[in-house]
């Protein structure tokens, strides 16, 4: 059996969002991102067309898929040059976090909207003076009677101004040792004492990143997803897709750039020849294409090895492809830039943009050294130096 090659249905699912993600586009979607407008339209057909839904189960309206088939539908809109960044978080960390974990009551409230794309959930980790160091987290929820009062601030957080909730890793006390845990509570986005901030970032982007304040936020029982002595294996379990989807967005970034430059570099002529043709462009473009294959192959091994299950094996393997689409989406870019001279800053050309959107792929969700320290740690068994 040829295992190597996606299934006939999964191609099919490319090539359609593919077909939605060209009749939006490169151009339209920087267009929007520099008038500080939304791609909503983008984001609520996908939604109504079941592409933001695939991997969550029929039984709630979504595709009965799988974490790959989401990872397709994310690298296919990003290599047409209109990556949806909260496909990384709401589909892909909220609704396999709440599938997997959380009470009948919350997948009746909540899978139906991630099935159709009419919800976004935005998802908080990271905090400013924890940063890497999600042990330092010091957003805390103490019971009062049957309710939780949430106190904390975060920071980066992407898209919360078109969230209806945000899943916040929180800590909470261990009645027996009253050592902190980790635990994860949705917070709707209009909650009392939940206050947002954007952040002035040099990203051409149309989804913005957040300072969030949570002051007393006072919630019902049920915001805590699932059980509070499983959060730490919830989160793990929802870190694994946002890292396959990452690379996955990244992969697609590459790809834009790549397919933008080869246009480029194939038409334009200074001398005798198009300037493809000279092997200081045409090779920094090859090298390209192979380190984003290859990028893509790791990430399908993660996402099958986690679609099998595998949740350990997938964690090696997520981390890996995330690390290897960053770099490859970097120099893809790069290389890209280089192709079209002056043009490649321009805004009408749109790959300076990319510059700083590719090396976001390098830092987040987990930056390029976290997962070097967890390849020479886990992978090679070296020791620790934090
Ligand atoms: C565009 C964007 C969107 C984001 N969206 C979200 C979101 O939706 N939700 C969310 O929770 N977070 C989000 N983040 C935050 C992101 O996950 C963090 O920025 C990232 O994890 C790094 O944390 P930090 O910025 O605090 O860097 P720091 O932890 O301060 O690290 C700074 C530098 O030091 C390095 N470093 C730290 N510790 C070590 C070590 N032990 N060994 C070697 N090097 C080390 C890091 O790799 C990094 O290069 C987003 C960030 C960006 C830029």
């Amino acid at each position: 059996m040829n295992t190597f090659t996606e299934s006939e249905e999964r191609q099919a699912l490319r090539a359609a969002v593919a077909d939605l993600g060209r009749r939006y586009g490169g151009e339209w979607f920087q267009r929007k991102a520099r008038g500080g407008e939304k791609t909503t339209e983008l984001w609520t057909e996908a939604g109504k067309l079941g592409y933001l839904g695939v991997n969550v189960p029929e039984e709630y309206g979504g595709g009965g898929g799988t974490i790959g088939d989401l990872a397709a539908v994310c690298e296919e809109l990003s290599a047409a040059g209109c990556g949806l960044l909260l496909m990384v978080v709401s589909p892909a960390i909220c609704a396999t976090i709440i599938t997997r974990f959380g009470t009948d009551e919350q997948k009746q409230a909540w899978l139906p909207r991630f099935a159709d794309g009419s919800l976004r959930m935005a998802f908080a980790i990271t905090e400013p003076d924890a940063g890497s160091n999600a042990h330092k987290l010091t957003t805390t929820a103490r019971r009062d009677g049957d309710d939780w009062v949430l106190n904390g601030r975060k920071v980066f957080i992407s898209g919360v101004d078109e969230a209806a909730a945000v899943l916040v890793v929180g800590r909470t006390e261990d009645a027996r040792t009253g050592r902190l845990k980790p635990a994860l509570f949705i917070v709707p986005t209009d909650a009392p004492g939940f206050e947002y901030q954007p952040i002035e970032m040099d990203i051409v982007s149309p989804d913005k990143q957040f300072m969030l304040f949570l002051d007393d936020v006072r919630l019902p029982a049920d915001a805590l997803v699932g059980s509070q002595d499983a959060a730490l294996m919830q989160l793990f379990a929802g870190l694994n897709p946002e890292r396959i989807m990452a690379a996955s967005f990244a992969v697609g970034m590459g790809r834009y750039a790549l397919d933008r430059a080869v246009a480029y570099a194939g038409d334009r002529s200074v001398w005798s020849t198009p300037i493809g043709a000279h092997q200081g462009i045409a090779h920094p473009l090859a090298v390209a294409k192979i380190e984003l294959e290859l990028a893509k192959l790791m990430t399908q091994k993660a996402a099958a090895l986690y679609d099998s299950g595998d949740d350990a094996g997938a964690g090696e393997s997520a981390n890996m492809a995330k690390y290897a689409a960053a770099e490859a989406s970097i120099k893809a870019v790069d290389a890209a830039v280089q192709a079209h001279g002056g043009n490649g800053l321009t805004a009408e050309y749109g790959m300076g943009a990319l510059v700083a959107a590719s090396r976001v792929n390098r830092i987040a969700p987990v930056s390029r050294e976290m997962i070097l320290n967890f390849v020479a740690q886990n992978t090679l068994g070296l020791p620790k130096s934090y």
